[in-house]
């Protein structure tokens, strides 16, 4: 604290304060209907300004610590823009229920559910699958089902559209007289061209299904013998996380950036970056990468499905393109299934 005195007389201190307004807000004590109230001086009330007398009903704390405050708040539904996203596949169609049950429900998520509602899925047949796709030997297909408002089939010089929704015949509702209903030929050749896909999924995955749970009894091993060898490649990077349709681990970051305000952000996080799961004191149940891995295999593919009655994994393989270790999760999924439920095997999933 710095101690020196002055004395400055009425005009200079006024048009000190008037020189403060400019550049602050400015508050101070005036007369009010109970006692001496703060408030914002202007050029109008500056004359009104006591600053003997005695203290003023408010205290300073309400600018600091005011007795509410909004620390962040959920854009109103009605806000958001509905948004049509067209060639949904049949593998991110089902990571939709996925995700709808996960962040849906009785405790949903405001932000995902707000969205949720106003976003129209136009679906799309699969006519040409990555070699990382697996869609079929994850127990589903290469073409959408259910879960779409509309799906769109390319056939020939058109094509083929399935209503699935209300809410998608009501994007049909300007184009009545552009629509026809399929004739046998046409539902022949879409028909053709599914089972095609279907073909070309499953010579692209010559070793079969892969085992997940409940199918497989001892699903995911949990030896270190497995933990150690299926994450020997794994360079934490998180990749596989963040492009995977269904997995939706997050934190909250509460600092301001570079000092200038404040935010309440969401960001995502992956099981596989260390530190994952640290709590309070340091403490670090899953520490090792294997732990890690392992943890992800049983979140997916065990716990989720428990939970929701859907499979974590949907077999769309964006996991194996992204991976820079090469790691394929076919390869890792028939590792870690269809062996006999170890003494060992049972104690570790208790913890994960
Ligand atoms: S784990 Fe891999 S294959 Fe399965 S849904 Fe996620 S990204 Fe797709
Ligand atoms: S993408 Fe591959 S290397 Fe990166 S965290 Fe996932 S498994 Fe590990």
């Amino acid at each position: 604290m710095v101690h020196e005195r002055y004395y400055i007389s009425k005009a200079h201190w006024h048009n000190a304060l008037t020189d403060w307004m400019r550049s602050h807000a400015l508050f101070g004590p005036m007369h009010g209907q109970t006692g001496l109230h703060m408030e914002k001086i202007t050029s109008d009330n500056l004359h009104s300004l006591v600053l003997d007398q005695c203290r003023t009903v408010e205290s300073p704390k309400d600018y600091l610590f005011p007795l509410l405050e909004e620390l962040a708040s959920v854009p109103a539904e009605s806000a958001m823009p509905v948004r049509i996203l067209l060639g949904v596949r049949a593998c991110d169609l089902k990571a939709l229920a996925f995700l709808d049950r996960a962040l849906g429900g009785p405790s949903a998520d405001p932000f995902y559910e707000a969205r949720r509602k106003r976003i129209v899925l136009v679906g799309s047949d699969c006519t040409q699958p990555r070699p990382s796709c697996f869609c079929v030997q994850a127990g589903g297909l290469p073409y959408p089902t259910d879960g779409f408002d509309l799906n769109m089939a390319k056939l020939w010089d058109g094509m083929v559209v399935e209503v699935g929704t209300e809410r998608g015949r009501v994007l049909l509702d300007n184009f009545d007289r552009a629509l026809k209903p399929t004739v046998k030929e046409e539902e022949a050749a879409q028909d053709k061209w599914r089972r095609e896909t279907v073909l070309r999924v499953n010579r692209g995955n010559p070793d079969g299904p892969v085992p997940g749970f409940p199918e497989s009894p001892g699903f995911p091993r949990g030896d270190a013998a497995f933990r150690e060898t299926a994450s020997a490649d794994c360079v934490e990077c998180g990749a596989c996380t963040a492009v995977c349709p269904t997995c939706h681990s997050y934190f909250f970051d509460l600092s301001g950036p570079g000092g200038r305000g404040f935010h309440r952000r969401r960001i995502a996080d992956s099981c596989l970056i260390p530190g994952y799961d640290r709590a309070a004191g340091g403490d670090e149940e899953r520490a090792s990468t294997a732990l890690r891995f392992r943890h992800r295999l049983v979140c997916k593919l065990k716990h989720q499905p428990e939970q929701t009655g859907l499979s974590g994994c949907t077999g769309c393989g964006r996991c194996i393109d992204a991976c820079p270790a090469g790691i394929d999760m076919r390869t890792v999924l028939r590792r870690a299934g269809g062996s006999p439920v170890s003494a060992e095997t049972r104690t570790e999933s208790a913890t994960t």
